[in-house]
């Protein structure tokens, strides 16, 4: 198996497939799952913090890398690489890279690299102020010091409690809130080895190994997961001002 794209998408799939692959064809079957990466680096944009958690878990999970490589076909054979080289493979998954819903480029205003409409404080789209934007469609300042929000259920989860109550209260005549969420983590699944948790944008690591996995958990079963089917208790998530983990 090929995975082209060596991100968090990328990552996780790949440290995941070994064991889904013994579970199909057998403990003693000759597996190879190979991720390829077109930066020098593997999880270029998760920066050198995590990268030695991730290169050993990678290792003991018999996950091969090859970075420095862009990937420019996929065909029923495998993959070929910038410059010719082919590899053979029976699956190829494409995680390289994520984009902004395609409506987003209807509204007017600026849009990043990903196609994000860039937003104001307030969450309003800069040209069409009739528009909040939220999720991952949206680019928006998450401090003062100019980081802005990434496509992540924890900024999107955010972005959609106070667009959603800005949109309602402007048209009550209510007051409007600031977008603001200093606070940022990471947690990658690394398969049956763990995770990796990290904090702040240089993403500094806290927990490592079954540790972080099992926070990883919590986030996916509790700390993300929507909210009961209860009027009370779903209006007191939609606080615009509720913060997850303070
Ligand atoms: C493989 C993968 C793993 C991820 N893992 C993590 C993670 O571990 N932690 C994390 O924080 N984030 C993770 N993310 C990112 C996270 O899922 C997104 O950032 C988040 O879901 C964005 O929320 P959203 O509501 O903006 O978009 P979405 O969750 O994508 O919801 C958009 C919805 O709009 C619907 N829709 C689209 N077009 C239309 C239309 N024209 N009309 C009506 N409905 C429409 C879609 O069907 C969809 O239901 C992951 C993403 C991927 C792809």
């Amino acid at each position: 198996m090929v995975v082209a794209g060596g991100g968090f998408t990328g990552i996780e799939t790949a440290a995941d497939m070994p064991q889904r692959l013994r579970a199909v064809f057998g403990d003693s079957a000759d597996i190879r799952v190979l991720i390829v990466e077109q930066a020098a680096d593997i999880g270029p944009d998760l920066g050198p913090g995590p990268r030695p958690v991730i290169l050993e878990a990678l290792g003991a999970l018999g996950v091969e890398i090859r970075t420095s490589a862009r990937v420019s076909a996929i065909d029923a054979t495998g993959v070929t690489l910038e410059g010719g080289e082919h590899i053979a493979a029976a699956t190829v998954v494409w995680t390289a890279g994520a984009r902004a819903n395609a409506l987003a480029a209807q509204v007017p205003g600026e849009h990043d690299r990903y196609g994000r409409l860039v937003s104001d404080a307030e969450l309003r789209a800069s040209e069409a102020p009739a528009i909040f934007v939220a999720g991952d469609v949206v680019q928006a300042a998450t401090d003062d010091l100019g980081n802005v929000a990434v496509m992540s259920c924890q900024h999107a989860l955010s972005l959609g409690r106070v667009a959603g109550h800005n949109a309602a209260a402007e048209l009550v005549g209510l007051p409007t809130a600031r977008y603001s969420q200093p606070k940022y983590v990471t947690c990658l699944d690394l398969g049956p080895w763990g995770a990796v948790y990290t904090e702040g944008w240089d993403r500094q690591v806290k927990l490592r190994g079954q540790e972080a996995k099992a926070l990883k958990r919590a986030i996916n079963t509790q700390w993300i997961y929507p909210p009961a089917a209860d009027r009370d208790a779903a209006l007191a998530l939609a606080d615009p001002y509720y913060v997850i983990v303070p």
